[in-house]
């Protein structure tokens, strides 16, 4: 490895974190040793709908499939989490932390494009790379670990040991070979606080959750009915859920509010009923949610679950 790509490395890692991104690692590139689990994963049917997550499974285990001309992948995460008020009302809709304002994909793709930019501008050579915000193929939480950037939680949530979980990710591939981190050590120990915590009973063992019985998958993603047995357990959880993150010893320990505009909470997003938005229409919806991660539940999605939760609730 030159000096002059090590030196890269360095530079690469300093303007991340100029550009905002709370850490940045460097992976190397390698096929996933969770090939067994990943398809264990299919076949149980915990992916739920998510049929996107069934296609091509081969190139989601192994990013020389997406780039053939990959050679490292820049790893940078950066800290969403905000305090949410005490005694927060039951009768409000509580969405995840990371749809409080801005949708994330835009708040890490353009200091993502930066640093691509600063990348080519800084090599000697012409540099391809490609941008993933949680949207390609990639399993970006192993990708992460390897990275250095922390290890895998029994909720599946990357953990680092002093920073916790509250962590969106972003990878750069490229077609330059910088040295790689040495991938994160750490694990939870005998806690279990997540799993326990777990009100419809997710997370079916360590590191395993079932996509049909999570809030976040039924609140979001699904487009079918709540069942009501799982209604009923989600309390005012209307957008995500962030519980097994909430418990989290790593976070309760070292998890600090960002300071980043993009993610403090929009005004009025804490007091919004379950009973108004139940009823909401499309125009209301616009308005509420422009530009905002809940778009992608569509007005329809949103008012599902807020009429699920409130007939059902225990
Ligand atoms: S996000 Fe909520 S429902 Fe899903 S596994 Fe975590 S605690 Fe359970
Ligand atoms: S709550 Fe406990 S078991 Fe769950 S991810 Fe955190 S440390 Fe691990």
């Amino acid at each position: 490895m030159s000096d002059s790509l090590k030196i890269l490395t360095q530079s690469i890692k300093a303007k991340a974190i100029e550009l905002g991104f709370d850490l940045c690692g460097i992976a190397p590139v390698r096929e996933s040793c969770f090939k067994e689990q990943f398809r264990e994963w299919l076949e149980q049917g915990y992916a739920a709908d998510m049929t996107y997550m069934k296609r091509e499974p081969e190139r989601r285990l192994n990013p020389s499939l997406v780039m053939p001309a990959t050679k490292s992948i820049v790893v940078v995460a950066k800290n969403y989490y905000t305090e949410v008020p005490e005694n927060f009302p039951p009768d409000s809709a509580r969405f995840a932390r990371y749809a409080l304002n801005e949708d994330y994909h835009n708040v890490m793709k353009k200091p993502l494009q930066e640093l691509l930019r600063f990348i080519e501008e800084n090599n000697d050579h012409k540099v391809t790379g490609k941008i993933y915000v949680d949207t390609g193929p990639l399993l970006e939480r192993e990708i992460a670990q390897l990275a250095g950037i922390g290890w895998f939680g029994k909720n599946t949530m990357i953990i680092n040991t002093r920073k916790g979980s509250w962590f969106l990710l972003g990878e750069l591939l490229l077609d330059i070979e910088l040295p790689p981190d040495t991938s994160a050590i750490g694990g939870c120990g005998t806690c279990t606080r997540c799993i326990d915590a777990c009100p419809t009973g997710a997370i079916v063992r360590p590191y395993v959750v079932d996509s049909r019985k999570c809030i976040s998958y039924l609140t979001i993603e699904n487009r079918e009915e709540i069942p009501a047995s799982l209604a009923e357990r989600m309390g005012n959880r209307m957008f995500g859920c962030d519980i097994c993150q909430e418990v989290c010893p790593f976070n309760i320990r070292h998890a600090l509010p960002t300071k980043d505009p993009d993610f403090q909470p929009r005004p009025h997003i804490h007091n919004h009923k379950l009973t108004e938005l139940a009823m909401i229409s499309d125009e209301e919806f616009r308005d509420l949610f422009r530009k905002s991660p809940v778009k992608r539940s569509k007005r329809k999605g949103l008012a599902r679950n807020c009429a699920a939760a409130l007939l059902l609730r225990k």
